[in-house]
């Protein structure tokens, strides 16, 4: 599923399910936009800021990676839930993340389509990273993915077999490089 533009999305909810009130005619309370390839471990956040001259600046970030995978109704509910947020933040001005505020809005933006749903927990598959390396014992070729490369990291089943479980040079892993995915 290719990226959406976020913005177009942003005011349709804005004026379906927010009343207008997290934009002053065109312009957003707040920024709206896609992670870079980073951003794996949520599908998104939203976040109040400061700017230099001291004034607010929030923003909605959304998981690139984890989003582009999935149909664009996980956008919609995700981009849905962070704009709860915001509205509790911005527009209420309640300190409150999933409380009774959040709880009503979402039962209410449930209740008004069926094309989404929005949840407290963002309920997607966070894919596996690929391995960057192969971790090859060069004793028994048992090889293990590995993000980086441990320096001296041995290979726990042979140390065991062959040397009484402790560190021996013969069975440090040697690393290959793994091949992008395509
Ligand atoms: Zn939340
Ligand atoms: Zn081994």
């Amino acid at each position: 599923m290719p990226l959406v533009p976020l913005l177009p999305l942003f005011h349709r909810f804005n004026r379906e399910y927010f009343n207008g009130a997290l934009a002053i005619g065109s312009q957003p309370l707040l920024s709206v936009r896609w992670s870079d390839g980073r951003l794996r471990k949520t599908a998104g956040f939203y976040r109040r800021g400061l700017r230099v001259d001291g004034r607010n600046s929030c923003e909605i970030v959304l998981s690139r990676p984890l989003l582009e995978l999935l149909p664009q109704t996980a956008t919609e509910s995700t981009l849905c839930h962070e704009m709860i947020h915001a509205w509790i933040d911005l527009v209420l001005q309640v300190k409150e993340s999933h409380g009774p505020n959040f709880h009503a809005r979402m039962a209410a933006i449930n209740a008004a389509q069926n094309q989404f749903q929005v949840s407290v927990r963002h309920q997607f598959p966070v894919p596996q990273t690929p391995p960057r390396w192969w971790a090859v014992c060069p004793r028994c070729g048992l090889r293990s993915p590995y993000q980086r490369r441990v320096h001296r990291a041995a290979c726990r089943q042979c140390c065991d077999r062959h040397y009484g479980g402790s560190w021996h040079a013969s069975c440090v892993f040697v690393y290959e490089p793994a091949l992008p995915e395509a």
